[in-house]
């Protein structure tokens, strides 16, 4: 059992040398079609067979450095993983990457995402970097430049965890960004609460209106999938539809999406 912080710190840094590391991979699944359009990478780590949450070690893997290293490694592996599917599926969706504002304070951060992308041989247009606003605030001087030159690649940006970093809603004028994802705490009562109701409803309306996709985090019920469905929100992820799940379940999701909707597509042919 892990007792400390201390405790925890020493053993992060024994799993980094023995790779205990693994990446799960979550679908975001287009509202009106029903089918995969991306999966957001998520770290795994089981200390000792006990799985331990990201939302506790990425900030311990923060203070101490180790997610600069650690950061590279969930890109790497998951451009090799992409460029598998790939492979395997010339049609296969993108990948959403998470990122601390740690990672981004790095110098030549940009130039070193770039290298790692080519060096996969995956098409940067199917990767996604997901960055909390915090992020965006942190670097308000050079935010500009540094996500343009990402996006000058092809290489899609994101704001994750939208609407709860207390930041201003200025930095969005400025910021090149593709998509903004709405935070689950928005989300979990969206079904009997007129509050988050009415937020959801501002934040895809913005999101429409900045003409950025928007994709809804944690939703696990149908009705809060019908109110997103009505406000027109693009694409939703969540346990109602899949958990993170391995990189060959992530396949067989992908795979699987698409031979119903084939059969969809031949149903509607054999109608008179
Ligand atoms: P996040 O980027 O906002 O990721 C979404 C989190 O919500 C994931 O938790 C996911 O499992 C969870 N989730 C998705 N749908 C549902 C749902 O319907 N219900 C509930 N209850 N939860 C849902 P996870 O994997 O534990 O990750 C937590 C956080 O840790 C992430 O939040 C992200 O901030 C961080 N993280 C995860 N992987 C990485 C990584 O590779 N690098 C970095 N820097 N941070 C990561
Ligand atoms: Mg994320
Ligand atoms: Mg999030
Ligand atoms: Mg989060």
């Amino acid at each position: 059992m892990v007792e400390s912080i201390t405790d925890l710190e020493s053993r992060l840094w024994k799993a980094w040398e023995n790779q205990e590391f693994t990446m799960n991979y979550q679908p975001q699944v287009n509202i009106l079609t029903g089918s995969i359009e991306k999966f957001e990478a998520l770290i795994r780590w089981n200390c000792d067979g006990i799985p331990i949450s990201p939302e506790t070690f990425i900030p311990i893997a923060e203070e101490t450095g180790l997610i600069v290293p650690l950061g590279m490694w969930v890109l790497q592996t998951v451009c090799e993983q992409l460029k598998k599917w790939e492979t395997e599926c010339p049609d296969f969706c993108g990948v959403s990457v998470n990122f601390s504002a740690r990672q981004f304070q790095e110098p030549e951060i940009v130039q070193t995402i770039i290298r790692a992308v080519e060096a996969s041989g995956v098409s940067p247009r199917r990767v996604e970097i997901e960055l909390t606003e915090g992020t965006f605030m942190l670097h308000q001087g050079n935010a500009v430049e540094i996500f343009e030159q990402l996006k000058q690649t092809g290489i899609t940006v994101a704001i994750d965890d939208f609407g709860t970093g207390f930041s201003s809603l200025s930095y969005l004028q400025h910021i090149p960004f593709d998509t903004l994802k709405l935070d689950r705490s928005f989300i979990m009562n969206l079904q009997h609460d007129v509050k988050s109701q009415a937020i959801v409803k501002a934040i895809i309306a913005l999101a429409r209106s900045l003409n950025v996709r928007v994709v809804a985090e944690g939703v696990e019920y149908e009705q809060q999938l019908e109110f997103l469905k009505l406000e027109c929100c693009d694409a939703v992820q969540g346990f109602l539809f899949s958990k993170p799940v391995s990189a060959e379940e992530a396949y067989q999701l992908f795979v699987h999406h698409k031979l119903s909707k084939e059969a969809v597509k031949i149903n509607e042919i054999a109608l008179p």
